[in-house]
């Protein structure tokens, strides 16, 4: 039976342990509702145990101290280690969390993997700087790992925002103890035994299962962690950095919550192409994204047409059982945040907002959590449905007349990770992308991602970037060395 097959205990100093009280929490499956295991509830005493085993891996160079050639065969074994078990990750994602299997499978697991074999193989291409001082002195200018790095992640997509942290933070030689959401905690502790089969010495990579308050704030209050490395919603990010600052100052970086703009002007190159994008992109993963094209602007003189052929779209996405190879729309994550997603719903429509499809719950009797892929229209800026990140399927639509008062519009939140342009203007495409306060802008299109490329938020999305070089300055600190030269000659 599952139950006996998926482990839910703690992975700390490269073993399975028992939370020092022995407690658990049940893991539930959203898809129909069954007790998939019991998990280890965390505790401080348990991420106190965490931190000074990744202390001590830190302190005696058991990772840091390898030649980076070594990290790197490892950090890419540890990749190819992931793609071995790729079926069993993806099984377990999907019954962990609800999104479809072939997604699971497709872009959890593959994702995952290349983010960890690219910072691998990044690992041994960075060179430190030599400043340009005078004759009579030289200066170092070097790269140090920070030394213990928290992570703390949610629950949307658990393998992948676990190694944009893990990478680049282990890459570079830190000692990682991460907190996995308790909604979705399996995968991440797969992967720890996984990292320890690949050859990642015992203490550097640990995880401490558990809840918020529990687990995840004596870990950002810890007065031995450098380094604490949070995505998640923007309430919580906030008490990231007060307990940053309250303990010891620690580097904190966060990466939080949205409320995309999509704006399609009439002059768009493709009209079936960005409606098939914005249908597409608010309703994958369950609408549980963080860079949710969740606002649609639509300029009024194509409004109804645009969204005629959006309703037309709405039921490729109807829910289904997640673990059928076909499904494109699986389960919310639990119970609490399908009723959430259903408490905004009912206030679009109490706000005046017309609902022109789906608003309830779905597939009831499965005993799992299902919401019907919504659309509202009619919406204005003032209306919680378009002011609030949902984080669910519901898209709210919204019309528009002139560039400018878009633009406006558009930046009217205290968010700012990401949004689009559709216009066959490139003046206009390159005008509003600038304009626009987000730290990823798309245009003509909303599906491009890569490694390569940063993430992260302006305002309240958060502060610092995965992905890409640039992750590295999160988990690094410059230190120059002066060294004094009397020349002989
Ligand atoms: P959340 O903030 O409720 O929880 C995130 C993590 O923080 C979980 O592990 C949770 O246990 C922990 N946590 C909760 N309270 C805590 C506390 N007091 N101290 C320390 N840790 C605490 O968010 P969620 O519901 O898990 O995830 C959804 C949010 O994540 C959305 O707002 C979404 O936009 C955001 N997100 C952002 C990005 C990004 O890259 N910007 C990516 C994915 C998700």
């Amino acid at each position: 039976m599952i139950q006996q097959i998926y482990d839910g205990r703690a992975f700390i100093n490269g073993q399975r342990v028992a939370a020092r009280d022995e407690a658990t929490f049940d893991c539930i499956s959203p898809v129909d509702g069954r007790l998939l295991t019991t998990v280890s509830r965390c505790q401080s005493t348990d991420i106190d145990t965490a931190v000074v085993a990744a202390r001590a891996a830190f302190d005696d160079q058991r990772w840091r101290g390898m030649a980076p050639a070594t990290r790197k065969r490892i950090m890419i074994k540890f990749a190819d280690q992931l793609i071995a078990h790729a079926d069993e990750l993806a099984l377990m994602e999907t019954l962990d969390m609800g999104k479809p299997i072939q997604y699971a499978r497709s872009v959890d697991v593959n994702s995952a993997a290349n983010c960890l074999r690219w910072y691998g193989e990044a690992l041994d291409k960075i060179y430190d700087e030599i400043a340009p001082t005078p004759q009579t002195a030289l200066a170092l200018i070097q790269r140090e790992p920070v030394g213990v790095v928290g992570i703390i992640v949610p629950w949307n997509y658990p393998m992948i925002m676990a190694a944009w942290k893990i990478a680049p933070a282990l890459a570079v030689g830190n000692s990682v103890v991460l907190k996995p959401s308790e909604k979705s905690p399996l995968t991440a502790l797969r992967l720890a035994e996984l990292a320890l089969d690949a050859g990642i010495p015992e203490g550097v990579f640990n995880v401490v299962p558990g809840f918020g308050p529990e687990a995840g704030s004596p870990l950002a209050l810890h007065m031995d962690v450098d380094c604490i490395a949070f995505t998640g919603s923007t309430r919580v990010g906030k008490q990231i950095h007060v307990m940053a600052g309250q303990s010891n100052l620690k580097r904190a970086w966060t990466e939080l919550g949205g409320k995309s703009p999509n704006i399609v002007f009439a002059d768009c190159p493709n009209l079936d192409k960005a409606v098939q994008t914005a249908v597409g992109s608010i309703f994958f993963n369950q609408g549980e994204s963080c860079n949710a094209p969740s606002r649609l602007y639509v300029e009024a003189s194509i409004h109804d047409q645009f969204l005629e052929k959006v309703l037309a779209l709405v039921p490729n996405y109807r829910p289904a059982n997640p673990l059928v190879g076909s499904t494109v729309m699986g389960a919310i994550v639990d119970q609490t945040q399908m009723q959430s997603v259903l408490r905004h719903i009912e206030g679009g429509r109490s706000e005046g907002a017309a609902l022109l499809c789906g608003g309830s719950q779905a597939l009831a009797q499965s005993g799992g959590c299902y919401v019907e892929p919504t659309v509202f229209a009619g919406v204005t800026d003032a209306m919680a449905i378009a002011r609030e990140e949902i984080f669910g399927p519901v898209l709210s639509v919204l019309s528009f007349n002139d560039t400018a008062e878009v633009v406006q519009r558009a930046n009217q939140s205290v968010y700012g990770l990401q949004a689009a342009v559709w216009t066959r203007d490139l003046n206009k495409a390159l005008g509003v992308a600038r304009a626009l306060r987000a730290g990823t802008v798309h245009v003509n299109q909303y599906d491009e991602d890569d490694i390569t490329v940063p993430f992260g938020g302006f305002k309240q999305s958060g502060v610092g970037r995965d992905k890409s070089l640039h992750a590295f300055d999160k988990y690094t600190e410059t230190k120059t060395t002066w060294i004094r030269i009397d020349s002989p000659v």
